[in-house]
């Protein structure tokens, strides 16, 4: 019997000067100590990294990035290295959220190399994959999500899949407003299963974590996660609010 522990991950994106951080963390700690079963990550931007590690000492949330470059030093202006990373505290890093892909040029070729870097750190890279508006309208969904994730797995052996979080992020749910159904989610989730049993091995797959992103509220993620393959949540906009974020990470799935 597998058991997968979920995940809560916040992804505040461009959000938060160091006090702005501060505050929130303050908010939203007391009410995560109490959720037990349960892993929490915040991704604050590289600004906040060092003031949220220092927020979380001593609390079970995790810190997390929100992208990493994969060389470890130099000529690289504006890159932040795997051991930066590492030296700030950070346990995990997002790579290749679709705001990336669409807005800076990330590829499935970046991404490979990113999460790569991230498993020879020791960092668990969330990796991020799903399709556009017109693609799932095209009924292109299944394809391109596994084009993402072959690309980003290409050369990557089974211990190197099983150090991996995938997150499912419907690209045309991010910041709309309009969530995948918990039936939308789950079918696709049950592909990306399928998927890494090809690409890897029944028992990788079936401790992969699989997390859903896309406009995840307090009033959508118990539905969401009473799907079996859903195995947590990549918040965005609703990461921002403390009320909002704690009453998340404090799900109680749907029976
Ligand atoms: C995200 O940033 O990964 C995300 C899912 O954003 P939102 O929850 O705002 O849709």
């Amino acid at each position: 019997m597998m058991t997968r522990v979920p995940i809560i991950a916040g992804n505040w994106k461009m959000h938060c000067t160091r006090a702005e951080a501060q505050a929130l963390v303050a908010a939203l700690t007391p009410s995560i100590l109490g959720a037990a079963g349960r892993e929490v990550i915040v991704a604050p931007p590289f600004t906040a990294l060092d003031t949220v590690a220092r927020a979380i000492a001593g609390t079970p949330i995790q810190l997390a990035a929100q992208n990493l470059y994969w060389e470890p030093k130099g000529a690289f202006t504006g890159e932040v290295s795997a051991a930066m990373l590492r030296d700030v505290g950070c346990v995990a890093v997002i790579v290749g959220h679709s705001e990336r892909r669409q807005y800076f040029g990330e590829t499935d070729e970046t991404v490979n190399r990113k999460i790569r870097t991230c498993i020879e750190a020791e960092l668990v890279p969330i990796v991020c994959v799903g399709e556009i508006l017109s693609e799932r309208d095209r009924g292109e969904t299944a394809a391109v999500v596994e084009k993402q994730l072959r690309g980003a797995w290409s050369g990557l052996d089974r211990d190197a899949i099983t150090k991996c979080v995938v997150a499912y992020e419907p690209v045309w749910a991010i910041g709309t407003g309009r969530t995948a159904t918990p039936a939308q989610a789950q079918e696709v989730h049950a592909l990306i299963r399928r998927l890494t049993t090809t690409l890897a091995s029944a028992d990788v797959a079936g401790n992969l974590r699989i997390l859903y992103g896309g406009s995840v509220k307090a009033n959508n993620v118990d539905g969401l996660m009473a799907e079996v393959d859903v195995d947590g949540a990549l918040v965005g906009g609703a990461s921002l609010q403390a009320d909002e974020f704690a009453r998340i990470v404090n799900f109680e799935p749907l029976s």
